[in-house]
């Protein structure tokens, strides 16, 4: 029996599958296609998504693919977002494409000896209270997660709601070669009878335009697409060797729950969103990293699987925040005129620093704050916050906290050496270490996410004492069976 089967080797499926084998599991990825698409959807990494890949010595693999915008945008804005004022680690997107990351994620997962088995679609399963049956035999695992995209085959076989709001808004997407590039211009190009939306690819446009077909059972052609432009315009621009043409829409729906049973959903299988701000990919990572650790101290028999509902309630809230703001940017982007008053006034308000700085933690999800028991109010910053990647000195040679979370394990740094954590040890990492700048902290315990569990500032502790805190995410020193 297999310990994860992960359905998708998209962003989420490969992701979770490295997440899951650096904390020791075995895991089997299965994909439906036989090759990865050549369609390439998304085109960025956002701060967040470096932070994390950082925290397990990856980000240098993905930085090497492409540039660093040191803006954000964010709809309704007049001018974009200047990152590199906020202090951030990664004040930057990277643009890299879907494939590529996704192409890296696979190498990795490689190493680490995962499984990833192309060509083989779920279409059925069984679950126990032991474990999940794939295919009617074809596999056994003690958990199986779908990260199997939009259209989940694991969300609706599990049957788990998917509430929200139909489609508003749909688009054709062209990614193609115009024979002269110069015959529009890159962003929104406005003609006589509507829009077309140019970004700059290398040796190619991705165009956008409205879809007005309502019946979207066909897939759509690139004389359809020419034939749109065309109108748009009110001239001729040729359109030639397409490499995808595709629809997307503005439906915004998130699964009720990430779990039932043996049966998780991660990536676009829990929630899918209007495309502003460029987030699933994101938001998928954003979520392995989240569900890895705590599927894998699971399988250890380390925590009863009550952790994994943490899981649910930290990465739903999460997901819940970029329904909100995509949908509320997809509102800020419509050309209805009823509209023009809400954007004139967010363009003044976006004029405010505390708002733009407000709206790119929103955008990345760098806001993003798990609840650890104490009153938010009350809270040290850093509380439930992804932990700054902190200079330290351990045993006299520096090094980062980033690095002390390579391996996946959590990390308990003691600055005033006081600290006795003996029945975790075989769980967390103990590290003495003394910090370049002074944070006015006397311990810090990280979960292997990056995520600031618990902390204490001279005799104060927060959320309360450090055991309760070890106890509510590695487990009690007594092991309980999974
Ligand atoms: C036009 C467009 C542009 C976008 N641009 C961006 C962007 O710039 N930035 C960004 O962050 N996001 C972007 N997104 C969103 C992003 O592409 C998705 O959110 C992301 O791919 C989600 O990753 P995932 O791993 O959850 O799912 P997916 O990438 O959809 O992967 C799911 C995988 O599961 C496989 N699968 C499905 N069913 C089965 C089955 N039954 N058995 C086995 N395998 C199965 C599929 O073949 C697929 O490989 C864009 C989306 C669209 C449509």
């Amino acid at each position: 029996m297999r310990d994860v089967v992960v359905v998708g080797a998209g962003p989420a499926g490969l992701m979770l599958a490295c997440e899951l084998a650096v904390a020791g599991a075995d895991v089997v990825v299965l994909e439906r296609a036989e090759q990865r698409s050549p369609f390439c959807r998304g085109f960025n990494l956002n701060a967040r998504s470096l932070d994390l890949l950082d925290r397990r010595g990856l980000a240098e693999r993905f930085l090497a693919e492409g540039p660093k915008v040191p803006v954000t945008s964010f709809g309704g804005l007049a001018t974009p977002i200047d990152l590199t004022q906020l202090g951030w680690d990664h004040p930057y997107t990277l643009g890299i494409a879907q494939t590529r990351v996704e192409e890296l994620l696979e190498q990795r997962a490689i190493e680490l000896g995962v499984t990833v088995l192309r060509g083989h679609e779920l279409r059925a399963f069984q679950q126990d209270g032991e474990s999940v049956t794939i295919n009617d035999g074809e596999l056994t695992a003690r958990w199986l997660v779908g990260c199997d995209g939009s259209r989940s085959a694991v969300r609706k076989l599990a049957r788990i709601p998917f509430p929200g709001t139909d489609a508003a808004n749909h688009w054709l997407l062209g990614d193609v070669v115009p024979t002269d590039f110069g015959a529009m211009s890159f962003g929104v190009n406005n003609g006589p009878n509507g829009t077309v939306v140019v970004i700059p690819r290398p040796g190619y446009v991705r165009v956008l335009v409205d879809d007005p077909v309502t019946d979207r059972t066909e897939e759509p052609t690139l004389a359809e697409l020419q034939s749109i432009v065309d109108h748009n315009l009110g001239r001729h621009v040729e359109l030639t060797d397409p490499i995808w043409i595709g629809r997307f829409s503005d439906a915004a729906r998130q699964a009720d729950a990430y779990r039932s049973g043996r049966v998780l959903l991660a990536g676009d299988a829990a929630h899918i969103h209007p495309p502003a701000g460029a987030q699933g990919v994101n938001l998928a990572l954003a979520d392995a990293t989240n569900l890895g650790w705590k599927l894998a101290a699971v399988l250890r028999g380390e925590v009863s699987p009550d952790l994994l509902d943490t899981y649910h309630s930290e990465r739903h809230a999460a997901g819940a925040r970029v329904l909100l703001h995509t949908q509320a940017q997809a509102v800020l982007g419509a050309t209805d005129s009823r509209f023009a008053p809400v954007r004139e006034l967010f363009a003044e308000l976006g004029e405010l620093g505390q708002v733009r700085r407000y709206l790119a933690e929103l955008a990345t999800g760098v806001e993003t704050r798990y609840d650890m028991g104490a009153p938010v109010e009350d809270a040290h910053p850093w509380l439930g916050r992804l932990a700054p990647n902190l200079d330290l000195l351990v045993d006299g040679r520096p090094t980062t906290l980033s690095r002390l979370l390579h391996g996946g394990r959590g990390v308990l740094l003691d600055f005033a050496g006081t600290q006795q954590v003996t029945p975790w040890l075989d769980r967390i990492d103990l590290v003495h270490a003394s910090t370049v700048d002074d944070t006015g902290l006397s311990a810090l315990l990280i979960r292997p996410d990056g995520y600031t569990a618990w902390l204490a500032t001279g005799n104060t502790h927060q959320p309360g004492p450090l055991t309760d805190s070890l106890a509510r995410w590695f487990g009690a020193p007594a092991v309980c069976a999974a």
